[in-house]
């Protein structure tokens, strides 16, 4: 478990180390980014917006340019003279404009000057494919000429050429303001009277309208009021202009490749409300500030801007799109219309790039954090794998398995620590075997001396004996038959003894298991006393039994040499009398308990914590061994022994507890 979490704190510093610089950057780029492209298609709106007024007011100038050089042409002015003396007898109209579009001549030598005018209108419009009209009006307001071919090269449709010749000129606005000031300026306007029809496809629509320029012809320069020349400018003209693929390509590389940018140019008249010109036609004639495109703030930001100075709109949407554009107005008064052309862009466009840019970023941001987690993972892997190992060889070596060895390829500290836990376990294995061999060395010296110690002693008393009988019978002593005797008695005693001492070590080296059987505690209890009956005497220690008979099952003669042991303790314990109690208890029906009481010296705390120990005596021929014994003894017939000190007595008790047979334990009958 814990190993997994150091993979996912890798896992969360990459994420960390990945995410948040990269998080800020894409912050930091759509912010500041952003900004700054705003700024800059701002300033290209506006530095766009004014090229396109200027060009506007270049292409008025240049037709402005243009009638007055027609005015200033004397055979115009010949041609309205020879109307004005012609018109007493003959008549210019419609039957003389259409021979000239057939290519005949009109007879009469009065006519020249006008037939050859309406050539030279014709040659004009054809040519420049500006004006759709030039009409020569004398100062009645009467046609004096007009063009017979349009700019097609297709003859006036006799009609239009009827109605013209019909009109009445003077009625008009600008023929006023041409007689007063020499020239006028006719702002755009329909032309459906001029007999042009409505086209069917709505992009042709500025073709039916127009802009008029219009000129005073004099007799004289500064004399008579002659006529005026008007001519028809085509809408088209304009509408071509805002239609300059310069608009789009302004703003071409913002946009990816495959991608049409947004922006396009309109012109609204005078008023910043009249829509003019637009890449949608049907938005013609439109109020900005009516319910169709419904934008009245934008009028009022054209309204309020500095006359002269381009201005930027507030931001706005349109068909539901947000919008950024600018505006500056045409030249005004006598010069021009005083029209405002404006350049609008979708946000859309503006924020491409960036927005290109912040997805590249986040899926850069992605694709490394992938990278780096993966990665981190397998880094993770190589790091846990050797720890887990190290983890699970730790727990063999700590239940005690010296042999593991851990097998780690890196060449990494973590290469290195295992290193160091082989060099370990190895070391620890070498030592536990050092140490077991010294011990085993020491337990065996141990055993070695306590057996020469032990055999020794009975010896030297033999030899004394041997030798005080050898030496009576050598002085033929008479006492010689009963050192005899006690030398024999000797001898039989330390036989005995010595028999004892070889019988205790081969039971302590294991000797034979114990085969248990039923027996009757107390047959087993006289016995051992009987045995020991006169050595009590000797020692003046009074025996007692309490107790009701149990049966047991247990060794017999294991158990005869463990209560012997005990018993031989408590004499040995009892130095100047005293008093020997066996108890036998039934303290449950699993156990039967024999207690041996006696009045000695009592158990030093040192001998309290040692008494089990082998070799652990406190008495100058003792082996040691005797409680030792006893107590593997006992517990391998499922039984138990302890010794304390008396309760209500100085002196000690030893406790000595042993399995009931298989069946239900029951008093001897
Ligand atoms: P040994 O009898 O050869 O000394 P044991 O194993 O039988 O060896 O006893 C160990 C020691 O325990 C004795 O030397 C003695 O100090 C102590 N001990 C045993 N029984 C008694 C007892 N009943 N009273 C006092 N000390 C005892
Ligand atoms: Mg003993």
């Amino acid at each position: 478990m814990k190993l997994r979490r150091i993979s996912t704190k890798f896992v969360l510093a990459v994420l960390a180390a990945v995410i948040v610089p990269f998080c800020g950057f894409a912050v930091f780029v759509d912010q500041t980014v952003a900004k700054r492209s705003l700024e800059v298609v701002k300033q290209a709106l506006v530095g766009l917006a004014t090229d396109l007024a200027r060009e506007v007011d270049r292409e008025i100038e240049h037709r402005r340019g243009e009638i007055a050089l027609w005015t200033a042409d004397p055979r115009t002015h010949e041609a309205i003279v020879e109307a004005r003396s012609d018109r007493e007898r003959t008549t210019w109209g419609v039957a003389e404009t259409r021979a000239v579009a057939a290519g005949r001549r009109p007879g009469g030598p009065d006519r020249n000057h006008r037939r050859e005018q309406t050539l030279a209108f014709d040659r004009y419009v054809e040519n420049s494919r500006v004006y759709d009209l030039l009409l020569l009006v004398d100062a009645d307001g009467r046609l004096v000429s007009v063009n017979c071919r349009g700019p097609d090269g297709a003859p006036l449709p006799e009609l239009q050429l009827d109605r013209l010749f019909a009109w009445d000129f003077g009625a008009e606005g600008w023929f006023d303001q041409v007689v007063r000031s020499g020239e006028a300026l006719v702002d755009h306007h329909r032309s459906e009277r001029l007999g042009l029809r409505i086209p069917d496809d709505p992009s042709d629509l500025p073709r039916t309208y127009h802009i008029g320029i219009a000129r005073a012809i004099h007799d004289v320069p500064g004399g008579e009021f002659a006529g005026a020349l008007l001519g028809l400018v085509n809408w088209k003209t304009f509408d071509d202009l805002l239609r300059a693929p310069l608009v789009k390509d302004y703003f071409r590389g913002m946009v990816p490749e495959d991608v049409v940018p947004s922006p396009y140019a309109w012109i609204w008249g005078a008023d910043a409300d009249t829509i003019l010109a637009h890449q949608d036609p049907r938005l013609i004639e439109e109020r900005v500030s009516g319910e169709l495109v419904n934008l009245p703030q934008m009028v009022a930001d054209a309204r309020s801007g500095t006359p002269g100075e381009a201005g930027l709109f507030r931001e706005y949407t349109f068909h539901g799109v947000r919008k950024n554009a600018a505006f500056k107005q045409c030249a005004a008064g006598t010069s021009g219309f005083g029209w405002f052309v404006g350049v609008g862009i979708n946000n859309e466009d503006i924020f491409a790039v960036t927005e290109e840019l912040t997805a590249l970023l986040y899926k850069g941001t992605a694709g490394v954090l992938l990278a780096c987690v993966l990665w981190v993972l397998v880094i993770a892997r190589r790091t846990t794998k050797p720890i887990l190992a190290l983890q699970t060889h730790t727990r063999r070596v700590a239940e005690g398995d010296l042999s593991a060895r851990i097998e780690i390829g890196s060449r990494d500290e973590l290469g290195e620590l295992a290193d160091a836990f082989n060099a370990m376990t190895r070391d620890l294995s070498e030592n536990r075997e050092a140490l077991i061999k010294a011990e085993k060395d020491a337990a065996w010296r141990e055993m070695a001396r306590q057996i020469a110690h032990d055999i020794k002693n009975p010896l030297t008393p033999m030899k004394l004996s041997l030798d005080l009988l050898r030496r009576a019978r050598a002085e033929r002593r008479g006492d010689l038959e009963e050192i005899l005797d006690r030398t024999l008695a000797l001898m039989d005693r330390q036989v005995d003894n010595l028999r004892e001492i070889a019988t205790d070590f081969y039971e302590f080296t294991g000797g034979r298991k114990p085969v248990p059987q039923r027996l009757d505690t107390r047959t087993q209890v006289d016995e051992v006393l009987e045995l020991h009956g006169a050595w009590a005497q000797e020692r003046g220690v009074s025996i007692h039994i309490e107790g009701e008979s149990r049966v047991v099952w247990a060794d017999p003669g294991k158990l005869r040499r463990v209560l012997t042991n005990l018993v031989s303790n408590a004499l040995q314990a009892m130095d100047e009398g005293g008093r020997l109690l066996v108890r036998i208890e039934l303290p449950d029906e699993s156990r039967v308990r024999i207690e041996i009481l006696d009045t000695g010296a009592g158990l030093s705390p040192e001998a309290r914590e040692r008494l089990f120990e082998p070799f652990f005596t406190t008495k100058g021929e003792g082996t040691g061994l005797g409680l030792a014994i006893s107590k593997r003894v006992v517990e391998e017939m499922g039984g138990d022994i302890e010794l304390e000190p008396r309760a209500d007595a100085p002196g000690t008790v030893a406790r000595l507890d042993l399995p009931t047979p298989p069946e239900v334990a029951r008093p001897m009958p």
